[in-house]
């Protein structure tokens, strides 16, 4: 089977197979479910060993569904990332791209299983902070460098959230591999795990301030992550100094090192439920048609990817141009869908799972980048 298109780029099948890996994650009741619908099932019931999932029709007859990954509600976060991300994370040290993304609808855990910081309590730590533990524990920074953009899209706006003054951020596409750079963006040289964490939480307080500004709720705007790791290998035999002529010490010393570029990108989605058009949850007729606009975007262009269409609609938003090396593309992509258990959000839940059922079709094609 021959890989899809990239977004947007030139078709190339030099590179390793890979499919976007979807997981399942379902978080637990909380109080208010406990009680008000203490007398209704859950709406789904996974199946971890055999990786099915069931969804609730009615009281006899449910939808199964297979994925790659099922986590309950009694997986902990530490599983969560071993499952989910590590692999990505690897890969990036590796030198690839890699794009670990939660989608779900608000409330459903997207921003606990990406963003928890855990600093009382480290067993809740998230795969932002546990990416990161990984990384300085394979890059000696003495020699290397990890280094961070994060930033917010909202409206078709990209806000940076490490220098809110900073308003004039564009995207920049090399069209022949398929890498997005944002070279407006602040970039932060990463000297430990504290200073991640630091700046984590202060983007977190200028997205807070952001959207308090602009009268906006945080679960309609995504928050982007950008990990760059710049690792310097021993290079590789080249043929003339393992098989031909010379293949002394002198040589081998002189063999240039290989630096592996991977990054690495965290996305927390905005919400997955659409806003209502009317305006009955306070915004206007255009703020709900932008808000909506890059949500479905993403999903227009995973069908499109998913049925092997000839046309994939990248240029429609921000996020999908800033995406479309993780989906199509040349990166590790990981999704996790995130679900609730009420009943009363079966038709949210219901779409959450066809977009992963969808996402899970999208090969992409995995490419080295080193120099
Ligand atoms: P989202 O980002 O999807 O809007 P949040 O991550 O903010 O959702 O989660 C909503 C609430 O549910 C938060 O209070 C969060 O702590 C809690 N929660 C989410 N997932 C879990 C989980 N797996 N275990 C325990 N609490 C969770």
């Amino acid at each position: 089977k021959s890989a899809p298109a990239a977004l947007g780029a030139a078709k190339d099948d030099t590179g390793v197979p890979g499919r976007v890996r979807v997981a399942v994650r379902l978080r637990p009741r909380n109080a208010e479910e406990r009680v008000a619908d203490a007398d209704f099932p859950d709406c789904v019931e996974l199946q971890p060993e055999v990786k099915r999932l069931k969804l609730r029709k009615n009281n006899w007859d449910s939808d199964t569904y297979e994925f790659d990954e099922l986590l309950t509600e009694f997986a902990s976060q530490k599983r969560v990332y071993e499952v989910v991300a590590k692999p990505v994370v690897e890969s990036v040290l590796d030198g690839y791209n890699g794009t670990v993304m939660a989608y779900g609808q608000t409330g459903t855990g997207k921003t606990y299983t990406l963003g928890q910081l855990g600093e009382e309590d480290t067993a809740a730590r998230g795969i932002m902070v546990r990416a990161m533990e990984d990384i300085l524990a394979d890059v000696s920074l003495e020699t290397n460098s990890v280094s961070m953009s994060y930033l917010q899209l909202y409206m078709e706006t990209i806000q940076d959230l490490l220098n809110p003054t900073n308003d004039n951020i564009s995207i920049v596409e090399d069209p022949k591999s398929g890498d997005v750079s944002l070279p407006g963006a602040t970039l932060v040289e990463i000297r430990n795990q504290q200073s991640f964490v630091d700046l984590l939480r202060l983007g977190e307080a200028h997205r807070f301030a952001a959207n308090t500004k602009l009268n906006a709720e945080s679960s309609r705007s995504h928050a982007i992550l950008m990990v760059h790791v710049k690792k310097s290998v021993r290079g590789r035999d080249s043929v003339l100094s393992s098989e031909n002529v010379d293949n002394s010490p002198m040589v081998k010393s002189l063999k240039p090192p290989i630096v592996r570029k991977g990054k690495l990108v965290i996305v927390d989605l905005a919400g997955s439920e659409r806003i209502d058009k009317s305006g009955s949850e306070g915004h206007t007729l255009e703020e709900a048609k932008s808000i909506n606009l890059s949500l479905s975007a993403l999903g227009k262009c995973i069908n499109a990817l998913a049925e092997n269409s000839a046309h994939v609609p990248v240029r429609d938003s921000k996020l999908t141009r800033l995406l479309r090396d993780s989906f199509g593309g040349t990166a590790r992509t990981s999704l996790v869908i995130t679900i609730g258990p009420s009943p009363r959000h079966r038709g949210e839940t219901a779409s959450t799972i066809m977009f992963g059922q969808r996402a899970m079709k999208v090969e992409n094609m995995l490419k080295l980048k080193e120099e």
